[in-house]
């Protein structure tokens, strides 16, 4: 704590710590609703690790490669296409186009509520005060309540030594500055499983490491094993049920050592075990407040700490860690730091979108939860290759799955892969998340849907399923 720190004057009805998906959901909300808000921002821009290092940098990134490929695949532009072969970093040049109209867009987001945007990195000094490090010096901060919004950073266990150019994680990955020949990935989880696909695009021969005895086991198996087929196919090495012991750091390469005694060599290794919270430097000693060991914060129902007057949402709190959900937790603090209350409440399951090459979404159960449940349940299957807008396309690699109850004809779960899988997703949750009888898969049946469209799978899907009960 600095005794020469500056005394903001102004005593805020909500302080937010960080202007990722969560702070800027939070700030908005609250500003919109007519609250004083002074968001806090250690980086020099706002828009959170969300814009600058995680989600918009990797899926422009992934755009750019899939356009390239796209014209190679065309068979109108391959001829141009032999002549080009852009590198790595020229593909996240794009990015950078996307990461700045975002930051103007959200900065004007604040100019145009009257959001106060202090640069700095935020400390607490006690449950309803800040110390802020800003670029001129300490300033104090006054708030009635506090959202800790200060999302998450990738897990470096000790041993490895992330300062050497061959060693990445997911933020140092956006500044190689050359198409590496060969990429290890360790850990399979989402950023692990896109990267792989990104780089793998590229042309790069890749080793996908996994800890587990499956990809993402948090999907429907069918959906696990479509993805593990196709990267396969591609010509993605996945390594499964692999312990970490070291990484070895050469001239020319770096090798990973497994525990069962494989080693892995390659150009570069992409380590993508696992994020801790930003909790450390936050002074939660201060206020009565602990952090797990990932730096994860415990909240309520109401995303509040134990403290009353500080709630924390986004990645700090762990599952779904997701840029979609942490700005909806981000609405939901403010209302309720505002207002005492909510007077909407969101729905409950999240849905999943995995930008791998073929993508990937799904929302609600699986097969495996289902059967485990003991629902009866019916399972309806689209393949896009029977569809005309895939044929058109020439993207037929893909499904959608619709599960829904043998009895009440409710849906359960919608499980998709395949090219715009994360929009198609959408259109089954919102008839799932319809209440009471409203939620059918009969809906599909009776609906006309425009054609040729992606969409039109649902139809097939769901008379697939129904011509299956018995
Ligand atoms: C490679 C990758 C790809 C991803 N892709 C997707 C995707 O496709 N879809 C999706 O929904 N999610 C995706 N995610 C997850 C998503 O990025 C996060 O869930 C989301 O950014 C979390 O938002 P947040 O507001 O909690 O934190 P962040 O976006 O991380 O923002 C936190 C902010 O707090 C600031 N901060 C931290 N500590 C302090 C402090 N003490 N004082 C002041 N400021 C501070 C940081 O500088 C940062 O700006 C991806 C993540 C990664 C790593």
């Amino acid at each position: 704590m600095t005794d020469s720190a500056i005394h903001d004057e102004t005593l805020y009805d909500l302080v937010v710590i960080g202007s990722g998906p969560a702070g800027e959901g939070a700030a908005m909300k609250a500003a919109k609703d007519g609250a004083s808000v002074a968001v806090v921002e250690r980086a020099r821009e706002v828009g959170g690790g969300c814009v600058h290092w995680a989600t918009i940098p990797s899926k422009a990134l992934r755009h750019s490669v899939g356009q390239y490929l796209e014209l190679k695949r065309n068979p109108l532009f391959s001829a141009i296409a032999g002549q080009v072969k852009p590198g790595f970093p020229q593909l996240l040049r794009a990015a950078e186009g996307v990461i700045a109209r975002q930051v103007a867009m959200r900065r004007d987001f604040y100019e145009r509520n009257h959001v106060t945007v202090v640069r700095g990195q935020g400390a607490f000094v006690s449950p309803h005060e800040l110390e802020v490090q800003t670029p001129s010096g300490a300033r104090r901060i006054r708030g009635k309540n506090f959202v800790v919004a200060v999302g998450s950073r990738p897990y470096r266990p000790p041993g490895i030594d992330f300062s050497h150019p061959r060693v990445r994680d997911s933020d140092t990955v956006l500044k190689l500055d050359h198409t590496p020949d060969s990429v290890t990935v360790f850990g399979a989880g989402v950023v692990g499983c896109e990267y792989a696909s990104i780089f793998r695009n590229l042309g790069v021969k890749v080793n996908l490491v996994n800890s587990r005895d499956q990809l993402l086991s948090f999907l429907d198996d069918e959906i696990v094993d479509a993805l593990a087929y196709h990267l396969r196919d591609q010509g993605v090495v996945i390594r499964h049920n692999e312990e970490y012991e070291r990484v070895e750091v050469k001239d020319d390469l770096v090798v990973l050592h497994l525990k069962s005694g494989k080693k892995i060599g390659s150009e570069v290794l992409l380590w993508a075990q696992g994020r801790s919270g930003n909790t450390l430097e936050l002074g939660l000693d201060r206020v009565g407040l602990t952090a797990d060991s990932r730096g994860l914060l415990k909240v309520d129902e109401h995303f509040r700490t134990p403290v009353p007057n500080i709630y924390a949402a986004g990645d700090v709190i762990g599952y779904p860690s997701l840029a979609s959900a942490s700005y909806d937790q981000g609405r939901v603090v403010a209302a309720h730091a505002v207002h005492g209350q909510a007077d909407w409440q969101l729905q409950k399951q999240v849905p999943t979108g995995i930008y791998t090459s073929p993508e990937i979404s799904s929302v609600g159960q699986t097969e495996r939860e289902l059967t485990a449940a003991g629902i009866p349940y019916e399972v309806g299957h689209s393949l896009f290759r029977s569809l005309a807008r895939a044929q058109i396309t020439g993207n037929t690699v893909g499904m959608l799955k619709l599960l829904f109850h043998r009895e009440t004809l409710e849906l359960l779960g919608i499980h998709c892969f395949g090219d715009q899988a994360a929009e198609i997703v959408h259109i089954g949750q919102a008839i799932m998340s319809q209440p009471g009888k409203a939620n059918t898969v009969m809906y599909f049946v009776n609906t006309t849907f425009n054609y040729p469209t992606m969409a039109e799978a649902y139809r097939v899907a769901a008379l697939n399923g129904i011509n299956r009960l018995v």
